[in-house]
Formats: C-alpha cells, structure tokens, sequence
C-alpha cells in the first residue's frame, strides 16, 4: 500500500567517506554492507542513467546511492561491497586532494577535531584554544574566520596551506587513508571507478567550494575544471554534478549548463523548478536500518525545504548536507557560517 501512494520517482541517498574501521554511530564498512544487504532486500536499485524514469505503480521503491567527495576509502572500501552485492552508484569526485598533502576543507576540520593532540596552536599570533572542552568553539571561530577572507576559496586555502597545523605532523598514514584522503595520485582509483559499468562518476568541482559565495568567474572555473579533468581521467563524458553542501542558486544551475554538465544532484531542492537540475538527496550518516528504511520510503517529503524547524531536528531531514567525516557538530557551523555570517571576522 506504501508503495503505491507515495512518489514515483527513485529515492536517492547520500553517503560520503566510508572508512573500513569506524566509531560507534559511523556508517564503516561492516555497517555499510548491512545497509546495502537491507536495502536490497526492500528496495530496488537503479544506475545512475535510470534516473529519470518512473517506476511503475505497483513496483518496488527505486534507488540510487550516491557518495560525494571522492575520498579514497570511496575506491577502497565501498566499491568492493558494491561489487560483490551487484548494486550500482554514482560517485563525484572532487579534483583537489587527488594530490597528496593536499585536503578538502571539511575533511581538514574533521581530522583538526579529531586527531589534534596539544592543547592548541598559534594562528596569526593569536592561541587557538584546542583543549577538548573548548575545541569545537575554536574551531567553529576560525572557520567562520577563514570563510569570509577573499577571494574565496583560494584564500581560505592559502591559510590552510601555509598557516595552520600539517595534519602529517598529528594523524597517522593509516587513519589519513581510511578518512580523509582523496583517490591515488596516479587516478587510477578514478578511472577504474569510472570505466566500471556498474558505476558512474560525476563532477563536484575542484575544491569543493560553497558555490554561492565564489565569483561567477571562479564558480565557472571550479565546476568546468573538475568536469575536464574527470573527462581527461576517464576518457568520458561528464555530464552530471552534485552541488558542494547541497549549495546552489539559479547562477549555479546556468553556469552548469554553459559547462556542458546536464544534471545537477541537491541535497535539499531550493526552486523545485526545474527536476534535472535539483535531484534531491536525502543524506545517511547513522548506521540504523530502521533510520534508513524510514528515509528511503520518505525520501523526497524529506528533501524538500518547508519543513518546520522544530519538525527537522526531530526528523533529522538538516542533518549535514555535506559532514565532516566523523565530525561532532562543526560542519553545521561550518555551513551555517558560510552560509549566514560572511562579515564577521575572528581576527579584528
Ligand atoms: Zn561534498
């Protein structure tokens, strides 16, 4: 009965790094094959080109599983248990930390939360207090620092580079791989995900930006830079984005369409103008089955932007769009700072 009331469109999920040993409450490999036996037993996948077909009244609820991010244990972890269980998947790539030493910025946090070992580091003369109890409200300062310096994101990379701790300096080159890393720096990791015809992969930009807060210019460079180079990788078209945090405009959607990409994946739809341009996700980041089969039936109710607030945190529909791998709460500061707070500065 379930079935044939609700939409007919596929349910698409949204998973990002699965790391092979995780904590408690993270989706690793051991849970995430639970949750791909589960899913399969209730659900039908679809690949990625089926996307936009409807599936028929009394058939089974269709669904597609996309990872955002390209971190290595995508290539490492996840596509072997995709494989061996036949279930297909789109994965976006972003370019930047294919190159060693190099990290996305939601990734670097993550570690800085995690792993940090001192009680803190000094930044533009300044003490970062990094003990435990204050460690999250550092963090949340200087990201909201780092989000408003210009032009962004070069600058706020620049720091990166240049000024804050060298994650090789605190976090072992075993848990750097299993959480944080981008794929080999040889692409063969890409291209072998991508020529796997179980598989597709998809453009999310060079250094996963928040779309909205680039220059137009800069914008259109992150998007059509990544998609020639997966191109140039995989020896095939790339046709198809996922938006960094679920962040887009109209001027996002154009400048998609002047890159000659012709299908951009959301988080949660923002116009619902136009269905191509706004496939909505529904993010999974709890290894509950029960908390996944509720999403997946309740897929596109949940990723649509009117929800009460009250509602949501209830639900969990805002949970991150785009989390920092293991991350207790910073990356929803770090969206919401990004998004909301671009005049304050940390260091006035
Ligand atoms: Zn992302």
């Amino acid at each position: 009965m379930v079935n044939r009331t609700l939409c007919r469109t596929p349910s698409v999920l949204l998973y990002h790094g699965v790391p092979r040993t995780g904590r408690c409450g993270e989706v690793d490999a051991a849970r995430f094959e639970t949750q791909v036996l589960f899913l399969k037993r209730h659900f039908a996948f679809i690949h990625p080109d089926q996307v936009g077909t409807r599936r028929a009244f009394n058939a089974r609820i269709q669904l597609l599983l996309t990872f955002d991010d390209g971190f290595r244990n995508n290539a490492e972890v996840v596509a072997p248990i995709l494989r061996r269980n036949r279930v297909p998947a789109i994965f976006f790539i972003s370019s930047r930390h294919v190159t060693p030493g190099k990290y996305l910025f939601s990734a670097y946090l993550a570690m800085l939360l995690r792993h940090f070992k001192a009680n803190g580091f000094k930044l533009r003369g300044e003490f970062m207090d990094m003990r435990l109890n204050y460690r999250q409200g550092t963090l949340s300062r200087v990201t909201r620092w780092l989000s408003q310096l210009k032009p962004y994101p070069t600058a706020l990379y620049r720091v990166l580079d240049e000024e804050m701790p060298r994650l090789e300096d605190f976090v072992s080159p075993d848990d750097m791989r299993n959480e944080c890393a981008g794929m080999s720096e040889d692409q063969v990791q890409v291209r072998e995900l991508a020529r796997d015809p179980l598989f597709r992969v998809g453009a999310h930009t060079v250094d996963h930006p928040r779309l909205e807060e680039c220059e137009r210019t800069e914008a259109f460079c992150q998007i059509t830079e990544n998609k020639l180079w997966l191109e140039r990788v995989s020896g095939q078209t790339c046709d198809t984005i996922a938006y960094p945090y679920g962040n887009y405009s109209r001027e996002t959607i154009e400048l998609c369409r002047l890159a000659g990409l012709d299908r951009g994946y959301a988080a949660l739809q923002k116009f619902a103008s136009d269905p191509d341009w706004e496939i909505p996700r529904i993010g999974i980041y709890s290894p509950s089955v029960d908390l996944l089969g509720f999403k997946v039936v309740w897929a596109r109710a949940l990723a649509l932007d009117y929800w009460p607030r009250s509602l949501t945190s209830v639900i969990g529909k805002k949970e991150r769009n785009c989390p920092l791998p293991g991350s207790v709460g910073i990356a929803d500061e770090t969206s919401a700072s990004m998004r909301t707070n671009t005049s304050e500065t940390f260091f006035e």
